[in-house]
């Protein structure tokens, strides 16, 4: 499959320009999950309609429950959209034990290659079940209907590999690691973002082999991360500012954005290449300025200045940098410099 070997979610994949155009008569009868910009867009491209279209509400359990109980008799469920309308048709293929077959309309968030569901449980998200698509179909011709930006966002998630692993590492070297230190985990992880980095100006244009980057960049990522049982290796503590900043603005982020605003600061903190992640996300134009998350200094400002206890306060949280640099209020002066308000 694209030539990647190991264990990913995927079962089977559909690849390419018009690779949505009649999907809807292979799949027997269907039940979409999805929203309606999503399926505005591609609802005429399947060439057969399904039984039943189920609308993304909002995540909560209650609500997911109410719309899995309307599902009638189906051979097939089918998820378009974005995170939370893949997130439904998982959860609905979970509990019904039915195919699952994904179609997402962008790549900004890697709902589609992950086995499990988020779904909302009051303010907390949990992530439930298991399903894996069959097949994954990713149509170079939809994804181009998204806002470019939020394709773009897909890196953010696979840049984030960058500080994630020198976390990883600084934790082995503090014999603070939560799980067996793997180097072979470490290496592939940064060989699967340097192939990523490779494709900078792809990505930005949204070329298939951008599109395609980022969609096999994930799936390389699982197949590090499924066997390992945890994701160390692409997630650490440019996730946990973006954790403090949600906590404290109580609101959503694009996520690949604020993951970027989070490397941007935490390999700064790293004294780890900087100046190549800035470029980086320079070169293939991914937002993650302040200015661009309506982020206000002031906020920032406190965020980083209450990181190191945040983690500290919370035990579930993986040992990084931020365990053992203090960030001063002279490192926030110069830091918040190098930002746009
Ligand atoms: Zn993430």
């Amino acid at each position: 499959m694209n030539g990647i070997s190991g264990q990913t979610n995927v079962l089977s994949s559909r690849f390419g320009r018009g690779a949505a155009d009649g999907l809807g008569r292979d799949l027997g009868s269907f039940v979409v999950a999805t929203m309606e910009v999503p399926w505005g867009l591609v609802k005429e491209r399947l060439g057969a309609d399904p039984t039943q279209v189920l609308m993304v509400e909002n995540m909560q359990l209650e609500t997911i429950e109410r719309q899995l109980e309307s599902v009638g008799e189906v051979d097939t469920v089918l998820g378009v959209g974005g995170g939370q309308a893949i997130d439904l048709a998982k959860y609905i293929a979970w509990k019904r034990q039915l195919p699952l077959v994904t179609l997402p309309t962008v790549l900004s968030v890697d709902a589609f290659v992950t086995p499990a569901a988020g779904i909302r449980r009051g303010h907390r998200v949990d992530y439930v079940g298991e399903s894996s698509p069959n097949p994954l179909v990713i149509d170079y011709d939809v994804l181009r209907t998204a806002p470019p930006e939020l394709n773009i966002a897909g890196v953010g998630d696979l840049l984030s590999i960058h500080t994630a692993c020198f976390d990883w590492e600084l934790a082995h070297m503090a014999g603070a690691s939560e799980y067996p230190f793997s180097q072979r985990d470490v290496d592939a992880a940064r060989q699967i973002l340097s192939a990523v980095m490779r494709q900078a100006a792809a990505i930005r244009e949204g070329t298939d082999e951008g599109l395609q980057a980022i969609v096999d960049g994930y799936m390389r990522v699982n197949t590090i991360c499924l066997p390992a049982g945890h994701y160390r290796v692409e997630e650490g503590s440019e996730h946990y500012l973006f954790y403090e900043l949600e906590e404290r603005l109580q609101r959503p982020f694009i996520h690949g954005w604020i993951v970027g605003l989070g490397v941007h600061l935490l390999s700064r903190l790293q004294g780890n290449q900087h100046e190549e992640a800035v470029a980086f996300m320079e070169e293939v134009g991914l937002p993650h300025q302040p200015s661009d998350l309506e982020i206000r200094k002031e906020d920032l400002r406190a965020s980083l200045l209450a990181l190191n206890d945040y983690i500290r306060s919370r035990s579930d949280l993986w040992y990084t940098v931020l365990n053992q640099r203090e960030i001063t209020q002279a490192w926030v002066d110069d830091a918040l410099r190098t930002l746009n308000f």
